[in-house]
């Protein structure tokens, strides 16, 4: 298991998270338990920063709250200088509950609500990302009812798609998001706004994909984008302040993936960026990236118990764990691949090869398939690592499972960030067959 951040193995040969001993967090918090080396998160951010800051560009850069989102984290991305982007009033909730300033949030979103919408405006963030022509007339509604002004970008789709580490420059893109770049939806959009003054276009913004390991497709993005600005320029005389090249920086899951490093990443979308721009005489607007996923996955560690064991020479050896897909569904979805130890002898040479399986009644609650473990026993303490993004937010109550507690640790403190879900939390809505009737009105 790759160790990251302030993850390494204590004298005993037991993983400690930052001061904290596998074992100990098992004792005061429990299992599954989501850990967090808090630092790690911050350093995370801070190479963002540092790698933009070294190209002297101007910037700003986001947190896609989608990877992780709890109060403590939108406190935490603020702390380090990041806006936050929010996909849905739920998680503008969660940013307001933390007491951001909502002027450095954002949202997101191809099929925005009304009540989100308006939930935005009240709240008065600092700007909307315009998907699609639906929503155009729908804010501007929403901003003439409450008097209110808007900043907006608007999402593009720049043909680019790019699955892991290879990416596919196509003239369309069949995706659900944004205004297509070639059919002259752009121009129609930007058409349309110019009739609503309360929204006030500042830039453009696409987003290419996700677990990309280098700066090619975004290369093509920017050139794309560039070219587009020079034409709305030529056209409208609207002149991009923002262009927001959006987030999908790749993370390492297993020792076969090999992101380039955040600074190499950054330099290079920069560099090719202001070429792009300076190739069409325009000025380089402020940019944006909004990374996710690589400012929390590697940051995160699950525990588990280990449980019961299925064997079956020949065939296949199952380990179960007290957690599963119903706080990890990416195997389950994607297939995805994690690395994993016996965190509490973690030194222990590996001696058999067997797959983790999670509690839940559904033959693809698998954790992992093929790992090489010191043969699990009951009551040791399995360690999934790099699971800080689309673990937590894409938790489920399947089986009615409580999901995990969540905890940061930094240094000799572990602060419980998100309580443990009871059976209880999980009935609360629940009303019983007599309760709360409703009789149409016939
Ligand atoms: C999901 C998403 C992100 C974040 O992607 P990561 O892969 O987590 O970095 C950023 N922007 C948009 C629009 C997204 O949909």
């Amino acid at each position: 298991m790759i160790l990251y951040g302030n993850s390494a193995l204590c004298a005993n040969g037991e993983l400690c998270i930052g001061g904290w001993r596998a074992s100990d967090l098992k004792e005061q918090f429990g299992t599954p338990l989501y850990v967090y080396d808090e630092d790690y998160i911050r350093t995370s951010i801070q190479s963002y920063h540092n790698a933009f800051a070294a190209t002297g560009v101007d910037y700003a850069l986001a947190y896609a709250c989608k990877a992780f989102c709890t109060v403590a984290m939108c406190q935490l991305a603020r702390e380090e200088n990041a806006w936050l982007d929010v996909v849905s009033g739920g998680e503008l909730h969660t940013a307001l509950q933390a007491g951001v300033d909502p002027a450095f949030v954002y949202m997101h979103g191809n099929n925005k609500s009304p009540d989100e919408l308006l939930y935005a405006i009240k709240a008065g963030i600092g700007m909307v990302v315009i998907d699609n022509f639906y929503e155009i007339e729908l804010l501007a509604e929403l901003l003439e009812q409450e008097n209110a002004t808007m900043d907006v970008l608007l999402r593009v789709s720049p043909g680019v798609d790019v699955h892991t580490h290879e990416f596919i420059a196509t003239g369309r893109q069949d995706s659900k998001f944004g205004f297509d770049l070639y059919s002259g939806h752009v121009d129609l959009a930007i058409d349309r706004l110019a009739a609503f003054p309360r929204i006030q276009l500042l830039g453009v913004h696409s987003h290419i994909g996700s677990q990309i390991f280098d700066a090619d497709g975004f290369r093509v993005a920017a050139s794309r984008l560039a070219s587009l600005a020079a034409h709305l320029g030529r056209r409208y005389g609207v002149w991009f302040r923002i262009l927001n090249l959006g987030g999908g920086m790749g993370v390492r899951y297993t020792s076969d993936d090999s992101p380039i490093p955040v600074n190499r990443l950054v330099e290079g979308i920069v560099q090719a960026a202001a070429a792009s721009f300076q190739e069409y005489g325009i000025p380089l607007p402020k940019l944006m990236m909004e990374p996710g996923r690589s400012i929390v996955a590697q940051a995160g560690t699950t525990l588990y118990t280990v449980g019961s064991r299925k064997e079956m020479p020949g065939v296949r050896t199952y380990v179960a764990v007290d957690g599963g897909m119903t706080d990890n569904p990416r195997l389950a979805l994607y297939g995805a691949k994690y690395e994993a130890c016996i965190a509490n002898r973690a030194n222990d040479p590996d001696v058999e090869t067997v797959s983790i399986a999670g509690k839940c009644c559904e033959s693809g609650d698998m954790l992992i398939w093929d790992v090489s473990l010191p043969k699990p026993v009951p009551g040791d303490i399995l360690a999934v690592s790099c699971t800080g993004a689309y673990n937590y937010s894409m938790a489920s109550n399947y089986n009615r499972v409580a999901k995990p507690a969540v905890v940061f640790v930094r240094g000799s403190e572990a602060r419980l960030v998100v309580e443990r879900e009871t059976a209880a939390d999980v009935c609360r809505l629940d009303r019983s067959l007599s309760g709360l009737t409703f009789t149409s009105r016939g």
